[in-house]
């Protein structure tokens, strides 16, 4: 048993290290990837068809009738169904049974089972949010995104627009017209874009992603999940559910919901990093507000590898102060909550009297090279974790270091 969690926590882990910007997060608590164990006779649920199923009053996907009707009225009535109430349990419904279900906490399977049925029609059941957004860019701290701070599937940032409308063909191909960022992001984009062409790095810029939805996420991983039961006969759901978890985040927990993370190449180009636009992108995109979210000396803590493609905006000021002390986003809100760096242009002033102090700037991280993007070899061995499972039984994700397809959805 012991043996066997930890073995779970090494592909966990196996899986937190592949590919930050399609797959930041997730796993541990994600309620989906264990759907399989549902509380409702999962074995009997695998061999009956849905109307003997139905016939013990349990509702899945092929239902019809009364019934189903009755569940899409009550899902409709507290605004997780938006599609039309038939009496066809489809995938609508099973989507609109998964989103009550995690916002009642009650185990995803999109199965409407007793439990879930009790849950459904009780008078305290919770009823979704309503079509509120979040000003993404409101308080003082940049918001985070990662594993353990995900987003539900009715977040949705306020202000995004579409990139193209900002941003032209003279400073960046954007590669799939429906891309979209929030306003006060896109501009800053735009702004960063003219002054990498005035430094002479105007050529083959692309934006190949931006905004996400959580739908937008769940289909990306449904997606990767068919590839891999089409590739490989005989995979069950939830290998093939885990495989795809090394490339794709689960939803929620992708930083592109916010709308603020760009990936950013260099069109006709497979690799990125080492091109002059990497280069320029490393250096200089954080005097527009932006940082390099995922950077190799940082993925034991990003819980990601390097993606020097991807670009979260953050504001000026903390991007700046980022930079100059070397700090990822986790590292920089843990430092502002320890008291270690303080807000509102007195950053400076505090970490030199820490400096005074006798202490290390970055008293967490002694041993962190100063400069790292000067040489970034010399930051070695940020490896694999000592119990990391079977390294042999790891896949590249196919778009590992071809941003070209960083949002192959
Ligand atoms: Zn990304």
């Amino acid at each position: 048993m012991k043996h066997a969690v930890k073995r779970i926590a090494a592909l966990l882990l196996t899986a937190l290290l592949i590919c930050p910007c399609l797959m930041p997060a997730a796993l541990a608590e994600s309620p989906a990837e264990s759907a399989p164990a549902a509380t409702e006779a999962p074995e009997a649920k695998a061999t009956m068809t849905p109307a003997e199923l139905q016939a013990q009053g349990i509702l899945t996907v092929g239902a019809k009738g009364d019934d189903v009707t009755r569940l899409q009225q009550r899902l409709k009535d507290l605004g997780y169904l938006s599609g039309k109430v038939d009496g066809q349990f489809g995938g609508g419904t099973k989507r609109a049974v998964i989103a009550f279900q995690r916002r009642n906490k009650l185990d995803t399977d999109g199965v409407a089972g007793q439990e879930t049925q009790a849950r459904l029609y009780a008078d305290d059941a919770l009823a979704a949010p309503g079509e509120e957004k979040t000003d993404v860019l409101a308080g003082e701290l940049p918001m985070l995104v990662n594993k353990d701070h995900v987003v539900d599937e009715f977040f949705t940032p306020a202000d995004l627009v579409l990139v193209n409308t900002v941003i032209k063909k003279d400073l960046a191909t954007v590669k799939y017209k429906k891309t979209r960022g929030v306003k006060a992001a896109v501009e800053a984009l735009k702004t960063m874009l003219e002054a990498a062409k005035a430094d002479g790095v105007g050529k083959k810029w692309q934006i190949a992603a931006g905004y996400r939805s959580w739908d937008d996420q769940n289909n990306m991983l449904n997606a990767k999940i068919k590839s891999y039961k089409s590739k490989n006969k005989g995979w069950s759901s939830s290998r093939a559910r885990r495989a795809a978890l090394r490339s794709v985040a689960e939803p929620g927990a992708s930083e592109h919901h916010l709308g603020l993370a760009f990936d950013v190449n260099r069109k006709g180009s497979s690799t990125f990093a080492g091109t002059k636009n990497s280069e320029w992108l490393n250096e200089h995109c954080w005097e527009y507000g932006f940082i390099i979210r995922y950077q190799k000396e940082k993925e034991e803590i990003t819980g990601f590898v390097a993606e020097p493609w991807h670009i979260r905006y953050v504001g000026v000021e903390h991007a700046m102060y980022m930079k100059e002390h070397n700090l990822c986003l986790e590292e920089y809100l843990q430092g502002i909550e320890d008291g270690t760096i303080v807000l509102n242009g007195s950053a400076e002033n505090a970490a030199e009297a820490a400096g005074e102090a006798g202490e290390e700037e970055e008293p967490e991280n002694p041993e962190e090279p100063e400069v790292p993007e000067e040489d970034p070899d010399a930051a070695d061995d940020m490896g694999e974790p000592d119990d990391m499972g079977e390294p042999d039984d790891m896949e590249e994700p196919d778009d590992m270091g071809e941003p070209e397809d960083a949002d192959a959805a």
